[in-house]
């Protein structure tokens, strides 16, 4: 087996050859005038001492982070694969003893590259040649240092004169393909474990793009709520996302009253899977029960291990709640008091002005920002006035017990207040963020009318919400 590693594969693809390439594909010549004018208007400027240089034309290579550019890659790379099949004819190659039935010379992802042949001079040097073939038309050359050969079952001697004809170096298992080990034996815990710390990362860091605006700050990237409580029912004062962990112990346990197998045998996948079981002790859940179920809910196995949560007495805000989930999402923050508000920034030890981005007078913090400061209340006073509520205008503690109280009932009016509510919060925090990092201005007056016209929107989502918005068809 050779593993072939290319230099820096996507910088180096000859245009002429891609061209050649795609035509022999039969794409259609307009198209094909599309394709080599979006490759080769690149130019590339060099920053030197923070000023670019005069930008210059590039000769070869598909973009980095171009979305086309990987199809084109693989477009030039079939070429290797269809010109590795006329290999087949060849009297003087042999299979890879386990690739014959299969047809198999070549594995490729992108720019990793795996060739497979019989351990003889004659087939590898015919295999190489070819490579070096593709090598020529293309531009796509392989990393001499980087390319190593594996033998299996191989002569000391044959491996000897192998290496020299090639002048690759002898690699060793297990090594890492697609990110993935390669091995002849059946991978350990520890091999994988960099997988799987890469799933995790990934996630975590998903998490915390999704749930900070680290861009606002230059301390470490905190997570606003964590990530347990992420996975509460809305009831409870979470966002009901999935613990995919957790899910995929419920997942395992169904397998295993499905099967009921008996462990000892099987293999070790099937062996996790009947182990799974332990979670349902760890739920308080009885196997018997399970057994009983007529029909076994992952769902229902899956709340059990995420075990009992006390509801919060807001949850008839957040849920039943018309808006849109970008509202709702910035809506729960607020009300968790997790949005990134001047005074939070300032506890964190953040040398900002205190003053809030709206009316610049108060110090600024959720309470301020809804509704206290005269630009919001400004807002949130003509809303109310808006929906026939004649009240005074309160601060956010108030304000949420206020919902809570006369806002969460089934009544129409009730809907639309939570939907005016959930909008409101949105933009003004939208205009506070607009303030502070685009430097642009709305009015109040303009506020109110956006808010208006995207409640309406929204409500027209919900025929029975709609009829009743048609009583709030003029402007404050
Ligand atoms: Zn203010």
């Amino acid at each position: 087996m050779v593993k072939i590693d290319m230099q820096k594969a996507y910088g180096t693809v000859e245009w002429c050859f891609l061209e050649q390439v795609l035509t022999e594909m039969n794409i259609p010549g307009r198209f094909l005038a599309w394709i080599m004018t979006c490759v080769t208007i690149v130019s590339y400027a060099i920053v030197v001492n923070g000023k670019p240089t005069t930008p210059f034309d590039a000769k070869r290579g598909v973009r980095q982070g171009d979305p086309l550019s990987p199809y084109l890659f693989v477009l030039a790379m079939e070429y290797l694969t269809r010109s590795l099949k006329t290999l087949r004819e060849n009297p003087d190659f042999n299979y890879h003893p386990r690739c014959e039935k299969l047809n198999i010379i070549q594995l490729s992802f992108a720019d990793d590259l795996l060739l497979f042949c019989r351990g003889d001079v004659v087939s590898v040097q015919l295999l190489y040649d070819f490579f070096q073939q593709f090598s020529k038309a293309s531009g796509l050359i392989a990393n001499q240092e980087k390319n190593s050969i594996y033998f299996g079952g191989v002569t000391e001697d044959m491996q000897q004169n192998i290496i020299k004809c090639l002048g690759f170096s002898k690699g060793s298992l297990p090594f890492r393909y697609l990110g993935v080990p390669l091995s002849s034996k059946r991978l350990s815990v520890a091999q994988c474990q960099p997988l799987l710390d890469k799933m995790v990362g990934r996630i975590k860091n998903w998490t915390v793009k999704f749930l900070s605006n680290a861009g606002e700050t230059e301390t470490k990237a905190k997570a606003l709520v964590a990530w347990r409580q992420l996975c509460w029912p809305q009831s409870a004062g979470g966002l009901n996302i999935t613990d995919m962990i957790q899910w995929i112990h419920a997942y395992y346990i169904k397998k295993q009253v499905i099967g009921k197998a008996k462990a000892n045998q099987a293999s070790w996948l099937v062996q996790k899977i009947l182990g799974a079981g332990k979670y349902l002790t760890e739920a308080n859940i009885a196997i018997e029960e399970v057994l009983s179920m007529k029909k076994y809910s992952i769902r229902l196995i899956y709340n059990k291990l995420r075990g009992d949560l006390p509801k919060v007495e807001w949850r008839r805000i957040m849920c039943n709640n018309w808006g849109s989930p970008k509202w709702r999402f910035i809506l729960y923050l607020a009300i968790m008091e997790r949005l990134y508000t001047r005074d939070g920034l300032l506890g964190w030890g953040i040398a900002i002005s205190s003053a809030c981005s709206l009316c610049g007078n108060v110090a600024e913090s959720h309470e301020h920002l809804f509704f206290q400061c005269n630009y919001s209340a400004n807002i949130w006073g003509k809303l109310l006035q808006w929906m026939g509520f004649q009240r005074n205008i309160l601060g956010w503690q108030a304000e949420k017990q206020w919902a809570v109280k006369h806002g969460s009932g089934k009544k129409q009016i009730c809907a639309t207040f939570r939907m005016v509510l959930v909008c409101a919060v949105y933009y003004i925090w939208q205009e506070r963020n607009w303030r502070t990092f685009r430097g642009t201005q709305r009015s109040s007056k303009e506020m109110i009318k956006l808010i208006i016209q995207e409640v309406h929107c929204r409500g027209m989502l919900n025929s029975k919400l709609a009829r009743h918005l048609q009583n709030f068809n003029f402007y404050p």
